[in-house]
């Protein structure tokens, strides 16, 4: 995998200032393998209640694998509704998502929204502060 050094953005302000607030690595060293600041976009189909509804991406740590991506969408505190929220990015689906999720409010569609994953890009990119780079939610 591409080294990506800890900038000086990486840093908790109210932390250690020569750290990866995330991963720990010191400035100037390469973040871990699990750092959440290295990302790629994963892409998933997603049903909610066996209905077919779309096709979603998010940029999730590069250094899960498959079964680390599909556990943080279905055994987590992630919640499942948060793609009707701004979490990840839509390439069709999202209004009939939306209506999912609002129809169950208060409630949430943990356990009735499942994520296939379906692709996840090889390559890596930074997302912290550092660089013009970085992501940008919606
Ligand atoms: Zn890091
Ligand atoms: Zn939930």
């Amino acid at each position: 995998m591409t080294e990506f050094p800890v900038l000086p953005g990486d840093a908790d302000p109210a932390g250690k200032p020569d750290e990866c607030f995330y991963c720990k690595q010191t400035m100037g060293e390469a973040h871990g393998p699990k750092c959440v600041l290295i990302v790629r976009l994963v892409y998933y189909v997603v049903h909610v209640d066996g209905d077919f509804i779309g096709l979603w991406s998010r940029d999730e740590t590069a250094g899960w694998n498959m079964e680390e991506c599909l556990a943080h969408k279905h055994g987590s505190t992630w919640c499942a509704s948060n793609p009707a929220e701004g979490d990840g990015l839509w390439l069709y689906g999202k209004p009939a998502f939306k209506k999912f999720a609002e129809a169950i409010k208060p409630g949430c569609l943990c356990g009735l929204a499942k994520f296939t994953l379906v692709r996840a890009q090889s390559w890596v990119r930074y997302s912290g502060s550092d660089t013009p780079t970085r992501s940008e939610s919606p």
